[in-house]
């Protein structure tokens, strides 16, 4: 049994848009205090994701629990397990955090692997402690084993964001050769939506700003890029989107941009019976939806949320046979605040994963 300090580093608030602490005393839960089904793994690296952001800015209807340690992209290894716990999983054995730590696997929605929706799910770095830490408790039923040999950074940006995105790819009703747009391209969630949808055959456009993202997203072969800051006009974005895409817009839309523009304008440029799927999760936003319109076209809406275990398997299998590569930048847990106030600007091309 490897050896368990007593303290390590952990980055905690206290309150919504309180001040981020470092701390470097923080207790790490002693291996005799799990109980049956939790984990204790030490973490080595850890996506951040905007719901992390969201989270500490108390964005949504249902705030965080306070005291938090946020973070759901964690990577690490088990280094105890409470007495009694049922699982193949091993001291030693490489596994994620995810977003859904923990759900019951016995309602309704765990029994139709929509575990996402269970009533009673664990959240890592919500409802629960998560990732932003260098110990932390999870469940041995839900975290997710990490393919030897795939390395603990590039598997971190996978366990939230390119699970969600191959999640709502699977959610598009598109086949190999239909146009997706993926909305909010060149950051954490888009610019791996973009590699998953060329992997498998779709034709991508991107949309987000600046050049860095243009750049990366033609890298992965995307077919064009649009830059949201230069059609501004009324209705311009709407039609350089359908020009690019056949003349009759993409058949589906999947929004991962933290802002609410983009909803409105998908449900433009969608061509008749195409998909919105909706996954970013800008707070107080309404998708305006014309009822005339959402008939005569037929088209679909949909919400898609994170994804369930098989899911972030598949998800992990593509970074392991490099159909995907997170693009990284890699900084120490510390730096959490200078992160959050580049996430706040849009200014990340790719995923920043911290040490931990
Ligand atoms: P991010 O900050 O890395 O990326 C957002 C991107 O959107 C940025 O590149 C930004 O330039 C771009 N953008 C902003 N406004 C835009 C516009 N009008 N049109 C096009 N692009 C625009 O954020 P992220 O970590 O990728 O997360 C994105 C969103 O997805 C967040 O709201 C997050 O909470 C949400 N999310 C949802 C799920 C889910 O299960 N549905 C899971 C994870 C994250
Ligand atoms: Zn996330």
């Amino acid at each position: 049994m490897p050896d368990i300090p007593k303290t390590a580093k952990a980055v905690v608030f206290d309150e919504c848009n309180g001040p981020i602490r470092v701390d470097n005393e923080h207790k790490v839960v002693q291996p005799s205090e799990l109980k049956a089904g939790e984990v204790l793994v030490k973490l080595e690296y850890t996506g951040v994701c905007h719901t992390d952001l969201h989270a500490w800015k108390g964005d949504w209807p249902v705030p965080p629990k306070c005291p938090l340690v946020g973070g759901h992209e964690g990577a690490g290894r088990i280094v105890a397990m409470g007495d009694g716990t049922d699982t193949q999983l091993k001291i030693g054995s490489p596994v994620g955090l995810k977003w859904l730590a923990d759900s019951c696997l016995n309602c309704e929605a765990c029994l139709g692997g929509q575990e996402a929706t269970c009533a009673n799910a664990k959240l890592s770095g919500y409802t629960v402690d998560g990732s932003f830490q260098q110990y932390a408790v999870s469940y041995a039923k839900h975290v997710t084993p990490i393919p030897e040999g795939l390395a603990m950074e590039i598997a971190a940006p996978i366990l939230c964001a390119g699970v969600t995105v191959w999640k709502a790819i699977k959610q598009s009703n598109t086949k190999p050769g239909d146009f997706v747009v993926i909305s909010g391209a060149g950051g954490g969630l888009g610019h791996l939506a973009v590699q998953y949808a060329t992997a498998i055959g779709l034709r991508v456009v991107g949309i987000d700003t600046g050049d860095d993202k243009r750049k990366l997203l033609a890298s992965y072969g995307a077919d064009d890029f649009i830059d949201f800051k230069q059609h501004t006009g009324k209705g311009k974005l709407i039609e350089e989107v359908k020009r690019v895409c056949g003349g009759e817009g993409p058949h589906a839309a999947i929004i991962t941009s933290a802002g609410g523009a983009a909803y409105n304008e998908a449900l433009e440029y969608l061509r008749p019976h195409g998909t919105l799927v909706a996954v970013g999760l800008p707070p107080n936003t309404t998708i305006n939806a014309d009822v005339f319109f959402t008939v005569f076209k037929a088209l679909r809406i949909v919400g898609s949320y994170v994804g369930n275990r098989q899911d972030a398997i598949e998800a992990l299998d593509f970074a392991a046979r490099q159909k995907v590569k997170p693009m990284l930048e890699i900084q120490n847990l510390d730096k959490l605040p200078e992160v959050y106030e580049r996430m706040e600007k849009g200014g990340i091309a790719g995923r920043i994963v911290l040490k931990c």
